[in-house]
């Protein structure tokens, strides 16, 4: 999609750090981290949230979530653990309206999620 910068940092057309990447998803480091590790898992089509994805496609959620899963546990994340985190919408606090999953961890996140 055009202007969309997730769109433009999965086609390479934006530097990023990638972290993982197949034929669905791109994955890498957050510009601005709020944990020691904290990465975004996009999927490379253009879809704006949650809502959108689970109504256009059938095993992409899925799919999301398990390489998020694997990533994390590549980053050494499962013994102490991690929190996943995709907002949506204005009271979700969504910035940037292309669906990613957050994966934060490397230190004790707050109890409090909101
Ligand atoms: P949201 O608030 O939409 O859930 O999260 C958007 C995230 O994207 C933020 O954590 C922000 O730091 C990150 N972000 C925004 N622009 C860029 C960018 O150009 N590159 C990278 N790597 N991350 C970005
Ligand atoms: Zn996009």
């Amino acid at each position: 999609m055009a202007d969309c910068i997730f769109c433009k940092i999965a086609a390479g057309e934006i530097p990023s750090s990638k972290v993982y990447e197949d034929e669905r998803v791109y994955a890498f480091k957050d510009i601005n981290p709020q944990a020691p590790v904290h990465i975004l898992v996009t999927p490379k089509e253009h879809m704006a949230n949650v809502l959108e994805c689970a109504e256009r496609e059938d095993d992409l959620l899925g799919h999301l979530m398990k390489v998020a899963s694997r990533i994390a546990k590549e980053q050494g994340l499962a013994e102490n653990g991690f929190r996943l985190v995709t907002n949506c919408g204005k009271h979700g606090a969504q910035s940037v309206n292309h669906l990613h999953i957050h994966i934060l961890g490397g230190r004790q996140l707050g109890e409090q999620m909101a």
